[in-house]
């Protein structure tokens, strides 16, 4: 299915898993939305992740064949990160985790991070704050970003709470924020109610008996 027809989905509560959940089976059909360069620079603005005036200027200074080969890139990244998650989630990630990051150490070696200090245009007391800068040099930058929320998501989140969607079909998966840590389904709209009505269903079939 064509990942133009559908929003992508931002339900994981943390940056790093929504990239993983760029690639989704919504409905019926499986909807990748970082499937070309396009997409990718759709899915990058939607999960706000690189200004927009930044992948407007991307998109009028790449080829298509560039962006395309960076989208290239990001699933490969995506699909390595999803190994790395599968393998762990439900359980506190410990330091022999971090010889398997290397890839991602190794990709920020590129990036090109720098500071500024900005007038605070949010309205908030203090006057002047730091700001983190990036330059954008080639289409290439456009994964560190992805690169900097699957670092956030290893280095801040308790891997006990990661979890994949119960839904028998549904890949999706997401931090469980929830008090009692009760969260079961990627959404109520999606797998929820989808579960719901089976449980009904199953019930009805019984009394049949
Ligand atoms: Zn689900």
């Amino acid at each position: 299915m064509d990942y133009r027809q559908i929003p992508a989905i931002f339900l994981a509560d943390a940056p790093g898993l929504d990239f993983l959940n760029s690639v989704a089976t919504p409905v019926d059909e499986e909807v990748d939305w970082i499937s070309d360069g396009e997409g990718l620079l759709a899915w990058l603005e939607q999960a706000e992740l690189v200004p927009r005036a930044t992948l407007a200027a991307m998109r009028s200074q790449s080829t298509p064949a560039e962006l395309d080969a960076v989208a290239a890139q990001a699933r490969a990244l995506r699909e390595w990160f999803r190994g790395f998650v599968q393998k762990r989630k439900g359980r506190p990630l410990s330091a022999r985790d971090l010889r398997e990051l290397e890839p991602l150490n190794q990709l920020f070696e590129r990036d090109e991070q720098y500071a500024e200090i900005v007038a605070d245009a949010t309205g908030g007391t203090s006057i002047l704050e730091l700001r983190a800068n990036r330059r954008w040099k080639s289409p290439e930058s456009l994964l560190m970003p992805i690169v900097e929320a699957l670092a956030k998501l290893v280095c801040d989140e308790d891997f006990t709470h990661v979890k994949a969607c119960e839904g028998p079909r549904c890949t999706l998966m997401f931090a469980d924020h929830t008090r009692g840590h009760a969260r079961r389904w990627c959404s109520m709209a999606i797998c929820g109610n989808r579960a719901k009505v089976a449980a009904h269903r199953k019930r009805l079939k019984e009394r049949e008996r």
